[in-house]
């Protein structure tokens, strides 16, 4: 029987809030959000042998970039991980319209372009506002991201939706709508897992 491995990355964490507005840090929305994409992951997955997640944190602790990908590397060289999925929310200060779901990917990656549009695919499904086209490399972005360029195993970091826009951070606190893009999001990464031989 295959294992699938993932690596579930909730950013920031600790002295590091990441994005911070009105009262919400992005470091307490990643946990929480990330939580609930592990729980549905084992739960699509259901015989939960064939599945195994693996966290770089799993509490609000600052755990720096160098030794996440560290771990995740090192752990690489012995058992396979097929997916790195970074857990982030977005944060756009000079431009507050700016809102939606987006997922970005290293360019040439075929596995991350997989992983990145299956994704979104399953986001749009499920009536989401996509940013975009929803996926985009870190080329077209034009910053090189840690979780994604140090990383071995193919990589992907979702930007949940906007802190800095009102009516993206009201919905990323609403508990029912951080249940539907958490399984959203686990739909993506495990149709993605399935899809991925050996
Ligand atoms: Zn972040």
């Amino acid at each position: 029987m295959t294992i699938k491995r993932v690596t579930l990355d909730y950013g920031h964490g600790g002295d590091k809030p990441g994005a911070s507005y009105a009262g919400v840090l992005e470091k307490d929305l990643n946990l929480q959000l990330g939580n609930k994409i592990y729980s549905a992951l084992h739960e699509l997955s259901e015989e939960q042998e064939t599945l195994k997640v693996i966290l770089t944190r799993d509490s609000d602790e600052d755990i720096p970039l160098g030794i996440r990908y560290q771990l995740i590397n090192q752990y690489h060289k012995v058992h396979t991980i097929d997916l790195v999925a970074s857990i982030h929310f977005n944060a756009a200060p000079s431009v507050p319209q700016a809102h939606g779901f987006e997922v970005y990917y290293l360019d040439g990656s075929v596995k991350g372009t997989a992983a990145a549009t299956s994704i979104v695919q399953h986001v749009r499904q499920q009536d989401f506002y996509i940013r975009g086209r929803g996926y985009k490399t870190t080329a077209e972005l034009g910053r090189q991201l840690a979780m994604i360029h140090k990383t071995t195993p193919p990589a992907v970091l979702i930007e949940t939706a906007f802190l800095s826009n009102e009516n993206d951070r009201l919905n990323a606190v609403n508990i029912n709508w951080q249940n539907q893009m958490a399984q959203a999001i686990a739909q993506g990464i495990w149709a993605y897992l399935r899809s991925v031989n050996g």
